[in-house]
């Protein structure tokens, strides 16, 4: 009976590609600006019921356009965990565990090296990058020991085809599937970590980091804090295959966009940080504004914040760290004064940018297991 479901989904996909791609996959800048506003201006909702029968029909169609309406059973394997290393404040872990049978999540966890009774848990999901992978650039390696230097466990992971996760290209048909499986075991992970509380759990990223974090968010209602970073965008649907290459935009008549996907972390705490160097730099005229009437549909407008950076570009930066760390600290009581310095300036020294090698989940000491699937078709055969 599965094998045949597997077959007709995969027959559903096929008729999508070949007979109306271009119609039912929004991908890049699918609307122009003007687009954007206007798409935004008629779907503003008046009532909570009726958000909240739109944003049960936006869930469905992310569900269904991705073929995830239900999630695979979670293989019973346990985490590999090793090469703890103590830095300043903090340590490093490499970490791999099994999203599907023989898939394999690969990444680092960083915790405080302060005692605490309970631990607020931040997913820190990467946007793409090349030399090197988003996991090891500088940015990421700031904000994850920082995190965790204010007193948070932090996971890190590949995207799909990158680091240590390459048993399949990066651009295969289904990453936008098998990307969302890995946040959502991901979020497992660092639930069961002893002590992590389970009301205080948050995920940040930038770019196709930020399309993870807002697909989580709007899917998983154990993600207590959101704050999706240079993404949210009311024209630009996203330019990878992993956050727009599946058709949970649009079905017929049908149509959403980002933001109203990420409209539905509300009423959960969020910041939309923003600059105005990409598809975000109408964020406080148009993106944020609707967001916060969908807040203000459940009395929570005090949840939601915006920082827009007019001069900045496509990064997860300083300023735009920095704004992230504020927010945390608020929502997931998280001491700022570990990381600040005597005038209240965050220091991010103490966080060492570490080299590939010496962050690497699989080496000759600690093999990639032997049941891992390898190569594009075996790992599509899975989903
Ligand atoms: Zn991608």
């Amino acid at each position: 009976m599965k094998a045949v479901f597997l077959l007709l989904s995969g027959l559903i996909f096929c008729h999508f590609k070949s007979a109306g791609q271009a119609v039912e996959l929004c991908q890049g800048a699918y609307f122009t600006e003007q687009q954007g506003k206007e798409f935004l201006e008629k779907h503003k909702v008046t009532s909570k019921v009726a958000w909240e029968t739109r944003s049960a029909q936006i869930r469905k169609q992310i569900r269904e356009g991705m073929d995830l309406q239900t999630l695979p059973p979670k293989p019973a394997s346990k985490p590999m965990v090793h090469s703890r290393k103590e830095m300043d404040g903090y340590s490093i872990e490499s970490v791999a565990f099994e999203s599907l049978p023989g898939i394999y999540v690969t990444g680092n966890l960083y915790k405080p090296l302060k005692k605490q009774r309970s631990y607020a848990a931040i997913l820190s999901p990467h946007g793409h990058g090349e030399n090197p992978h988003g996991r090891f650039r500088e940015q990421t390696q700031k904000r994850c020991a920082t995190l965790a230097r204010m007193g948070a466990i932090v996971f890190v992971w590949d995207m799909v085809g990158q680091g240590d996760a390459k048993q399949c290209e990066h651009k295969m048909p289904k990453a936008l599937k098998l990307q969302t499986i890995n946040s959502i075991r991901s979020l497992d992970y660092i639930l069961s970590i002893p002590g992590v509380d389970p009301e205080r759990v948050a995920v940040t990223g930038e770019s196709g980091g930020g399309t993870q974090t807002f697909l989580l968010a709007a899917l998983d209602d154990r993600v207590k804090v959101s704050v999706p970073v240079v993404m949210v965008s009311s024209y630009f649907f996203g330019g990878c295959v992993c956050e727009s290459g599946m058709p949970i935009h649009k079905k017929g008549d049908y149509q959403t966009n980002n933001v109203e996907i990420a409209a539905l972390a509300a009423p959960r705490p969020m910041i939309m940080i923003s600059d105005g160097g990409d598809w975000t730099k109408n964020t406080p005229e148009v993106e944020y504004p609707f967001v916060k009437s969908i807040y203000s549909l459940y009395g929570k407008t005090d949840r939601l914040e915006a920082v827009h950076l007019p001069d900045e570009k496509h990064d997860f930066g300083p300023s735009k760290r920095n704004a992230m760390y504020a927010f945390m600290a608020k929502h997931l009581k998280l001491d700022l004064k570990e990381v600040s310095d005597a005038s209240g300036k965050i220091n991010e020294e103490p966080a060492k940018v570490l080299t590939q090698k010496e962050l690497e989940v699989f080496n000759e000491a600690h093999p990639r297991p032997d049941n891992a699937v390898m190569g594009d078709a075996a790992v599509m055969g899975l989903l």
